[in-house]
């Protein structure tokens, strides 16, 4: 009887373990600012007034339109995280925004949740889109951006190896909670801070408050006194 007590707390006890271990690796994998492996930037030191801000996913030519017409007014350059099978679904975006001038990061091939695959699968990804950006006419391809933010082992270590740098966020987008583009675009310039990067979402269909909030993000950012610059721009300043 004994015997069986013990048994069955040693198993409760295991069973804690692993929960503690999965629920520990969930959390690791969508830190914004830290990693198990390799190195993340999520923002950058800097005492000046300058803000990046990166837009994932896409390119979608509806997405394009109202980006490129909201930043070129205003004279403003950004990055663009693309991703591979979008790229090829609609060419030619990837090329309007290259020459706009904008700055393009990787944001892999397929954009999957890029966790239990092998590392050779997460290099194929990423050299991949890498081709494409480079057709595209971008002149650096040293930016990469997890889909979803999510990563563990294998994919910081692809990354490295094939010369990127794992960029994130420390000031994200949130439709859930600031549903109207006001509400959204005031959430996201109340957050930002020098050497802050900004994450939005502005190129499918169902992104419309995320395009309609771009010009009221680019004006309160501008209002506040912030410039808004690239990532690579933004990384090229930091200052320790
Ligand atoms: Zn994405």
């Amino acid at each position: 009887m004994r015997f069986k007590f013990g048994k069955w707390r040693w198993l409760l006890a295991i069973a804690a373990l692993s929960l503690c271990c999965a629920l520990f690796l969930w959390r690791a994998s969508k830190a914004e600012c830290w990693a198990l492996v390799g190195d993340v930037v999520c923002q950058v030191e800097t005492s000046r007034p300058v803000v990046a801000l990166s837009l994932d996913d896409g390119p979608t030519p509806e997405g394009v339109d109202a980006v490129l017409a909201a930043l070129q007014r205003r004279n403003v350059r950004a990055t663009f995280f693309l991703i591979g099978n979008r790229m090829e679904r609609w060419p030619g975006q990837a090329e309007r925004l290259v020459a706009a001038g904008m700055e393009l990061g990787n944001h892999s091939y397929s954009h999957r949740r890029m966790i239990g695959y092998s590392e050779a699968h997460y290099r194929s990804e990423i050299l991949r889109t890498d081709a494409l950006l480079r057709a595209a006419g971008a002149k650096t391809t040293n930016l990469f951006r997890p889909p979803f933010g999510k990563r563990l082992f294998g994919l910081p270590r692809a990354a490295t190896a094939t010369g990127h740098r794992v960029i994130m966020w420390d000031v994200a987008d949130d439709v859930t909670h600031h549903p109207t583009p006001q509400a959204y675009a005031a959430d996201i310039v109340r957050r930002a801070k020098p050497g802050s990067i900004i994450l939005m979402h502005p190129m499918y269909r169902g992104n419309r408050v995320e395009r309609a909030a771009l010009p009221l993000v680019l004006d309160g950012l501008a209002a506040r006194g912030f410039r808004i610059v690239t990532v690579g721009e933004l990384l090229s300043l930091q200052e320790s």
